[in-house]
């Protein structure tokens, strides 16, 4: 197509920022600190290498993933454990607050829910910020790795995608056969991993991992969740996924009890009336 004569001078337009994030609810500093002290551990689990774990968090309680025997990425899903129904919403999380989370950010869940599921209060990879690529890290833009996507790519069928590994999780936690568990699993929050959009094209792209073992992100639960954790095939995520080629290694997820959780009140539902103009 021929541009337009104002071709540039539309393209000149400055930006606005969609969902100016200003008049959210604050996360109050003294509640952060709050729920980074006293901590006392009620529970752990591992997420195998390739493959997935299930947790529980009581709204109030702290949860911690760890890298811990090597460089490795976690696909995240989380749900409302008294209602699967309501879930982790990476799209909305991400215009909210970009396409990395990290300290002092919030997860949201899904319509009509859309309220916070956890908010994240320490990160030790923030340091990180956005490199020279316009990677970062913990990002809300990949939908996590699925052997659909391989087997259209690339064919053949391999079973360890991170969307595979959660499937089997919450199959195995829930008692719902693998059919019904599957449609539960939905976009996550890539945690570790290093990603961004390539300028020139625009594609999604990740490299390696700035993880190491003993690097953690913690989140405060706002609602009682069911947690499942994938540690990727693709381990750091430095040259590719869906196979068995890159080095794995295992995620470990902690739950603790902190100052804010005896009396802790839960996140309140989302005041729209749900009357959608009728
Ligand atoms: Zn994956």
């Amino acid at each position: 197509m021929t541009p337009p004569q104002d071709a540039e001078a539309r393209r000149a337009i400055a930006p606005v920022i969609c969902y100016p994030t200003d008049s959210l609810p604050p996360v109050a500093p003294a509640r952060m600190e709050a729920a980074k002290s006293d901590l006392t551990k009620r529970a752990e689990y591992i997420a195998p290498a390739r493959d997935a774990a299930c947790f529980h968090v009581k709204a109030g309680q702290v949860f911690r993933i760890s890298s811990i025997d090597g460089p490795q990425v976690g696909d995240l899903n989380l749900w409302n454990a008294n209602d699967l129904s309501e879930r982790f919403f990476s799209g909305k999380t991400r215009a909210l607050h970009g396409t990395h989370v990290t300290t002092g950010e919030r997860l949201w869940s899904n319509l009509p829910h859309m309220r916070p599921m956890a908010t994240i209060i320490d990160d030790t990879l923030n340091w990180y910020g956005i490199d020279p690529y316009g990677g970062s890290v913990h990002d809300v833009i990949g939908t996590r790795c699925d052997p659909y996507t391989h087997n259209l790519l690339s064919g053949g069928q391999y079973h360890h995608c991170c969307h595979s590994n959660l499937t089997r999780a919450l199959s195995d936690e829930t008692g719902l056969p693998l059919s019904e568990a599957e449609p539960h699993i939905h976009d996550v929050l890539n945690v570790f991993m290093c990603t961004g959009f390539t300028r020139d094209t625009g594609q999604y792209f990740m490299k390696a991992s700035p993880v190491r073992p003993g690097d953690h992100i913690d989140f405060l639960a706002e609602i009682d969740l069911l947690g499942a954790l994938s540690a990727c095939p693709g381990g750091d995520c430095s040259s590719e996924h869906s196979s068995d080629t890159a080095q794995c290694h295992p995620l470990k997820i902690e739950v603790f009890d902190c100052a804010l959780t005896d009396g802790f009140a839960p996140s309140t539902p989302n005041g729209y009336d749900k009357t959608h103009g009728r």
